[in-house]
C-alpha cells in the first residue's frame, strides 16, 4: 500500500479521535465517509459504495451536505453516533490543505430539533456506580431537564426502565447482568470518563455530583458548546412511585406492544386525548411511574372528576390547549440558541392562551386543589407581540422578521427599499415614454442586478446610444442594458436591504437573550399545562369509555366489579366484552385461576393489573365499582408459552423473573404469574408452581393472581387459607366449545384442551384418539388416586381430610408423589393391548441421538404399521 495522501492523513488522524462515531468528513458540497465507516453507512443508508484513490482502493461513500440531515437522522435512529467534521477555511482562499474540525457529535441521547419524536422525551442517562450505590443523572437536552437520584441496584433497574433512555453512559464497565439489562433499553451504552467539573447548584449532595458532572461533560463534549441550555439538576427520590420493572412494563404492554414494539394495543394508546406534545410526554411518564401517595393520587382524581362534571370547562380548556405549542421545547431552543422567529410566534400564540386558561380555572380554585396559579407571563407576550411579524420566515438571516415601527433604523432602511422600488417603476414609465417601446421593462436578477430589457423586434427601431444604454447581456430574443442612473439606485436599494438584514439579525439575537430571562418561569408554566392536559385527557377518556372513579382503599382491599380490560374492550364491538369481578383482601389474597386455553385467563389478570396502574396514575378505571389498595410494585411473569420475546423464552429467564418477584414482593405488592412452569417438564413445572404459591402464601402475603394449566393444583385451597379457586367458564355445546369469558368461583371441571385442538382443526383421527386416551387417563386417576382425584361433580377433592392445614408441607409432598404416579402409570397402558409389547420394547431400545430425522421418520412409520 502506498503512502496516504495528506488529506487521508488528516482524515485518519481525526478518525482516531472519534473511533466510536461514524465520521462525516466535509469535502466541498459533500460529507464523505471512508473505510469501515463507508461500508457501514453504505449498507445502513442504502447508498452507493465507491473507491477513492484507485491504487489503494479505499472504500468511500458520501451524502450531499444539504440533505445530510435525513441521513444523519437514520443513522442516529439505528443507534449510531455521527461526528461532523467541517471545513474551517474557505478552500478557494486556502493554499494547501483546508483545515477541518469536528464541530459536533450527534448521538441518540443528545440529538435535538425535529430529529426526535415530539411525544416522548429523549433522555440521555448517566449511570454512576460507586461501591454498591448507583447514581442516575439524566437529561433531555431538547428541554434542558436534568434530574438526579441515588439508589440501590434493584431500584436503579426499575428507575432506568422508567426513564427508558435513548443512550446511556457509565463511569465504569457494568456488571454483566446490569449491562444486559441496559442493552435491552438501548444499544448505545458507552463507558465514559472525564475529570471536567461544572458549576452545580448549591446544596446538591456531594455524592450526586460525580454523575451530574459526567453527564454534563458528555453533553458538552458532543455538542461542543457552552451548557447554558441545560437546567440546574433537580434531585428526586426514585422510590416515590410504584415500582414496575422492565418485565412488568413489557408484559403489561404499558407503552409498547410486545409483538410489534409499537404504541398500538398499549395502555398508552387508550389515552389519546392530549392536545399538546407536552401532555403526551407527561402522560407517558405518568404511566411508567404511577403514584404511591394517597393524597397525590386523589388530587389528580379530584381534578378529573371536576372535568367530568364541568363539561363546558373541559370543552373550553381543550379548545385553549389546541392553540398551545410545545412550550418546553421552544424554551429549550431559546436556551440552546437555535430558536427562529417562527418558533417565537408559536411561543406567542401559546402565551396568549395562558390568561384564558387561568380564567377558566379560577372559579374552581376553591372546589379542588391543584388548579391555581397559572401565570400569564404578560410582559413576554407583549414583547413578542410588539416585535415579530405574524408570518416570519424560518431563517433569521434574510430579514423580514420584525414588524414596522419596532425599530426606527429598520423602518428607514425599509423606506429606502420601498422608495427605491417606487422610483424604479417611475423610471420604467419614463423610459417607455422616451424610447416609445411599450414592452420595455426593468427587472432584477441575482447575477446582473437591475437591468432594462428590450425585445429584439423593438430594438431595430431605436438607437440605443442616444439613450445612454450600456449593453449588459444578450438573450435569444432580447437585450438587457443598464444606465448610470440605474446603477446608483441599485446600490442604494441593495445597500438598504443588506443593512436591514444585518440589523434584523442583531435585533433578533438581542430579543432571544431577553426571552431567555423568562425561561425558568416559562418552564414552570409549561409543566402545569402538561399536567392539565393529561388530566383533561383522563377525563375525556373516562367519559367516552364509561370509566368510574376508583376509591383508594385504606383497608388493603381490592374489590372490582364489572371490570374490563381497557385495551381489549376497544377492539371489540360494543358490549362484546364480558366484564368480570375481582375481590382480594387479607382473607383471600391469592386467586388460582384455571380455565381452557383461550378462555381469558391472561386477559383477566392483566386487566386487574392495568386497572391498578390506572388508578394510581390518577385515572378513572373501566369498571362499575373499584376499591383499590395502593400497590408498591407489580410483578409479572408470563409463561414461556406466551413469551413472545424471541431468544429469551428460556426456562432460566422464567425462573429469574419469578425469583425477582419472590424476593422483592411485599404484602403490598401485586404478583401476576401466568402459567408459570410451562418451560420445563410437567412434574418439574408442577412442583415449582406449587412451591411458589405456598411461598407467596406463607411468607409474602402479596395479592396474587396465579393462572395455571396444572389442574393438580386446584386442591391447594384446602391447605392454604388465603387461596381461592376461580375459573373462566366455558360451555360444551353439541361437542363444540363456547367461551363465556366469565370468571366463576371454584375450579374448572374440564380443561377442554382437546376441544381447543379441535377448534384449531387438527385432523379428526388425532382428536378422537386423544379423546380415548383422555378417558383412560381419567378412569385410571379416579380408580387409583387418593389425593388428587375428581368427585362426581368434577371438582377435585382431597380424600384424606385428616391431614391438618398446619401439616401442609408433608401433605403437599405426598400429593406430588401420588400425582406423579397417577399420571405416569397409565402411560404403560398407552397402546391398550399387550400384543404391542414388542413395539414398546423396541421403542425403549431406540437410540434416537444417533438417528437422522429421516431414519426416525421411517422407523416411526414402520412401528405404526406393526400396530395391531
Ligand atoms: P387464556 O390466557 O385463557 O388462554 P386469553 O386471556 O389470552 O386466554 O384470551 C383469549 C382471547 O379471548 C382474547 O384475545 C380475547 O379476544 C378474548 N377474551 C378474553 N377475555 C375476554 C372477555 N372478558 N370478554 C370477551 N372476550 C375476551
Ligand atoms: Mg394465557
Amino acid at each position: 500500500m502506498s503512502k496516504p495522501t495528506p488529506m487521508m492523513t488528516q482524515y485518519l488522524q481525526m478518525k482516531e479521535q472519534y473511533k466510536d462515531s461514524i465520521l462525516f468528513f466535509r469535502l466541498g458540497d459533500f460529507y464523505e465517509m471512508f473505510y469501515d465507516d463507508a461500508i457501514l453507512a453504505a449498507k445502513e443508508l442504502e447508498i452507493t459504495l465507491t473507491r477513492r484513490d484507485k491504487k489503494n482502493a479505499i472504500p468511500m461513500c458520501g451524502v450531499p451536505h444539504h440533505s445530510a440531515k435525513g441521513y444523519i437522522e437514520r443513522l442516529i435512529e439505528k443507534g449510531y453516533k455521527v461526528a461532523i467534521a467541517e471545513q474551517m477555511e474557505d478552500p478557494k482562499q486556502t493554499k494547501g490543505m483546508v483545515k477541518r474540525e469536528v464541530v459536533q457529535i450527534i448521538t441518540p441521547g443528545t440529538v435535538m430539533d425535529d430529529m426526535i419524536s415530539e411525544n416522548e422525551s429523549n433522555y440521555l442517562a448517566c449511570l454512576h456506580l460507586s461501591g454498591e450505590e448507583y447514581t442516575i443523572a439524566y437529561s433531555d437536552v431538547s428541554t434542558g431537564e436534568l434530574k438526579v437520584t441515588q439508589c440501590d441496584e434493584t431500584t436503579m433497574l426499575n428507575e432506568m426502565s422508567s426513564i427508558s433512555p435513548k443512550e446511556i453512559i457509565a463511569n465504569q464497565a457494568l456488571p454483566s447482568n446490569i449491562d444486559q439489562h441496559m442493552r435491552l433499553m438501548t444499544n448505545v451504552v458507552t463507558i465514559y470518563a472525564s475529570d471536567a467539573s461544572f458549576e452545580i447548584v448549591d446544596g446538591l449532595k456531594e455524592t450526586l455530583q460525580p454523575a451530574v458532572n459526567l453527564l454534563l461533560s458528555y453533553i458538552s463534549e458532543t455538542q461542543m458548546r457552552a451548557l447554558d441550555h441545560i437546567d440546574q439538576p433537580i434531585e428526586y427520590a426514585a422510590l416515590g412511585h410504584m415500582r414496575l420493572d422492565m418485565y412488568a412494563k413489557r408484559n403489561l404492554e404499558l407503552t409498547e406492544s410486545i409483538r410489534l414494539k409499537t404504541k398500538k394495543g398499549t395502555l398508552l394508546s387508550i389515552f389519546n386525548q392530549c392536545k399538546t406534545p407536552m401532555g403526551n410526554r407527561r402522560l407517558k411518564d405518568w404511566i411508567e411511574r404511577p403514584l404511591v401517595h394517597k393524597e397525590q393520587i386523589e388530587e389528580r382524581l379530584n381534578i378529573v372528576k371536576l372535568f367530568n362534571d364541568e363539561f363546558i370547562l373541559r370543552h373550553n380548556l381543550r379548545e385553549a390547549l389546541t392553540h398551545v405549542y410545545d412550550i418546553e421545547r421552544l424554551a429549550g431552543r431559546v436556551q440552546f440558541g437555535n430558536v427562529n422567529a417562527k418558533d417565537l410566534i408559536q411561543l406567542k400564540y401559546s402565551l396568549e392562551q395562558l390568561p384564558r386558561i387561568n380564567e377558566l380555572l379560577n372559579p374552581f380554585n376553591n372546589v379542588v386543589k391543584g388548579l391555581e396559579g397559572i401565570q400569564s407571563l404578560a410582559p413576554l407576550y407583549q414583547m413578542l407581540e410588539e416585535s415579530i411579524m405574524d408570518e416570519p420566515p424560518t431563517t433569521i438571516k434574510e430579514g423580514g422578521i420584525f414588524k414596522d415601527g419596532f425599530n426606527a433604523m429598520l423602518d428607514e432602511y425599509r423606506d429606502a427599499q420601498k422608495n427605491g422600488k417606487a422610483w424604479l417603476s417611475e423610471l420604467q414609465a419614463k423610459e417607455r415614454e422616451r424610447t416609445g417601446v411599450k414592452s420595455l421593462k426593468i427587472s432584477f436578477n441575482k447575477v446582473f442586478g437591475y437591468y432594462i430589457e428590450i425585445s429584439k423586434t423593438n430594438l431595430v427601431n431605436i438607437d440605443i446610444a442616444e439613450y445612454g444604454y450600456d449593453r449588459k447581456q444578450t438573450l435569444s430574443n432580447a437585450e438587457r442594458f443598464i444606465t448610470e442612473e440605474l446603477k446608483e439606485k441599485e446600490a442604494l436599494i441593495l445597500g438598504a436591504e443588506e443593512k436591514a438584514i444585518d440589523l434584523e439579525y442583531d435585533a433578533f439575537i438581542q430579543l432571544r437573550e431577553q426571552v431567555k430571562s423568562y425561561i425558568p418561569n416559562l418552564k414552570r408554566q409549561a409543566k402545569r399545562i402538561a399536567e392539565l392536559d393529561c388530566l383533561q385527557n383522563f377525563s375525556e377518556v373516562a367519559t367516552n369509555n364509561d370509566y368510574t372513579a376508583p376509591i383508594i382503599s385504606n383497608r388493603r382491599v381490592l374489590e372490582i366489579k364489572d371490570a374490563r380490560h381497557p385495551v381489549v374492550e376497544q377492539v371489540m364491538e360494543r358490549d362484546q366484552y364480558v366484564p368480570n369481578d375481582c375481590t382480594l383482601d387479607d382473607n383471600g389474597f391469592i386467586y388460582l385461576i384455571t380455565g381452557p386455553n383461550m378462555s381469558g385467563k391472561s386477559t383477566y389478570m392483566r386487566q386487574v393489573a392495568l386497572i391498578s396502574i390506572m388508578a394510581q396514575m390518577g385515572s378513572f378505571v373501566p369498571a362499575s365499582y373499584a376499591e383499590l389498595p395502593i400497590f408498591d410494585q407489580i410483578f409479572t411473569r408470563i409463561g414461556a408459552a406466551d413469551d413472545l420475546v424471541s431468544g429469551q423464552s428460556t426456562f432460566m429467564v422464567e425462573m429469574l423473573e419469578a425469583r425477582n418477584a419472590l424476593v422483592n414482593a411485599t404484602e403490598n405488592s401485586l404478583i401476576i404469574f401466568d402459567e408459570i412452569g410451562r418451560g420445563t417438564s410437567t412434574y418439574d413445572g408442577l412442583s415449582l408452581a406449587q412451591s411458589m404459591i405456598e411461598y407467596v402464601h406463607n411468607h409474602i402475603g402479596a395479592k396474587t393472581l396465579f393462572s395455571t394449566h396444572y389442574h393438580e393444583l386446584v386442591g391447594l385451597d384446602q391447605s392454604l387459607d388465603g387461596l381461592n379457586n376461580i375459573h373462566v367458564a366455558a360451555k360444551e355445546y353439541n361437542g363444540e366449545l363456547i367461551f363465556l369469558h366469565k370468571i366463576m368461583p371454584g375450579a374448572v371441571e374440564n380443561s377442554y384442551g382437546i376441544h381447543v385442538a379441535k377448534l384449531a382443526d387438527l385432523p379428526d383421527e388425532i382428536i378422537s384418539r386423544a379423546g380415548h386416551l383422555l378417558e383412560s387417563f381419567e378412569n385410571y386417576s379416579i380408580k387409583d388416586l387418593n389425593f388428587v382425584g375428581r368427585n362426581e361433580t368434577g371438582t377435585p377433592k382431597i380424600v384424606d381430610e385428616s391431614e391438618s392445614k398446619h401439616n401442609q408441607g408433608l401433605n403437599s409432598d405426598v400429593r406430588m408423589t401420588q400425582g406423579n404416579q397417577a399420571i405416569m402409570q397409565p402411560a404403560f397402558d398407552l397402546f391398550g393391548e399387550s400384543e404391542n409389547n414388542e413395539i414398546i420394547t423396541e421403542l425403549k431400545n431406540l437410540t434416537i441421538e444417533s438417528m437422522t430425522p429421516i431414519e426416525a421418520l421411517l422407523k416411526l412409520q414402520q412401528l405404526k404399521s406393526q400396530l395391531k
